[in-house]
């Protein structure tokens, strides 16, 4: 057990494309070990998702854990540890919706983001069995945010306004939006 050291905007790393895992690792002494330091990190940081490359492992894998209730995003559904292994997603309605994300690896910032809001991600889960998840609304932009960091994406190239970047304390001070659900758009 061991919490890593998250890497932030402006690591290389975060800019790969990372590497697809070979499914004979899986269940390996490493590969188990790699998922419960990435649960160790996540808990400490108190995130919501962790992508690999994120602690500067740069494979195809990604870790979700919603708690559920009211927290640092509102009210959001409770989603137990879900781990996506070369994950493959698809857009099952472009219909989009924006959330303001914040990301680990870009620390103190909320922007505002418009996804496609029901997905299905085909992945392999931590005992390398073949799983399809399905998510809509918040969950979906939850997994299409930790996905992106897969492929060397971060939140902050998907803003189309500048002007929707806020530092997390200003947009709490003034109430510039909840979540998925923006209270306050400058225009
Ligand atoms: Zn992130």
């Amino acid at each position: 057990m061991a919490v890593h050291e998250i890497i932030r905007m402006g690591h290389p790393t975060l800019r790969q494309v990372a590497k697809q895992v070979d499914p004979a690792w899986i269940g390996s002494h490493e590969f188990d070990a790699l998922i419960e330091d990435m649960q160790d990190t996540l808990n400490a940081a108190g995130g919501i998702g962790l992508a690999a490359p994120q602690i500067n492992v740069p494979l195809q894998i990604a870790i979700v854990h919603l708690p559920g209730g009211e927290g640092r995003y509102g009210e959001i559904p409770e989603v137990p540890l879900t781990v996506f292994v070369n994950p493959e997603i698809s857009v099952l309605d472009k219909t989009a919706a924006g959330c303001w994300e914040g990301c680990l690896s870009v620390p103190g910032l909320r922007g505002y983001v418009e996804r496609p809001q029901h997905i299905r991600v085909d992945h392999l889960d931590e005992h390398a069995h073949e799983r399809s998840f399905e998510a809509q609304g918040f969950l979906a932009t939850v997994i299409q945010h930790e996905l992106d960091h897969l492929a060397g994406r971060l939140y902050v190239d998907l803003i189309e306004d500048s002007r929707l970047l806020a530092y997390e304390r200003e947009f709490v001070q003034f109430g510039l939006g909840e979540s998925c659900n923006p209270s306050f758009v400058i225009r």
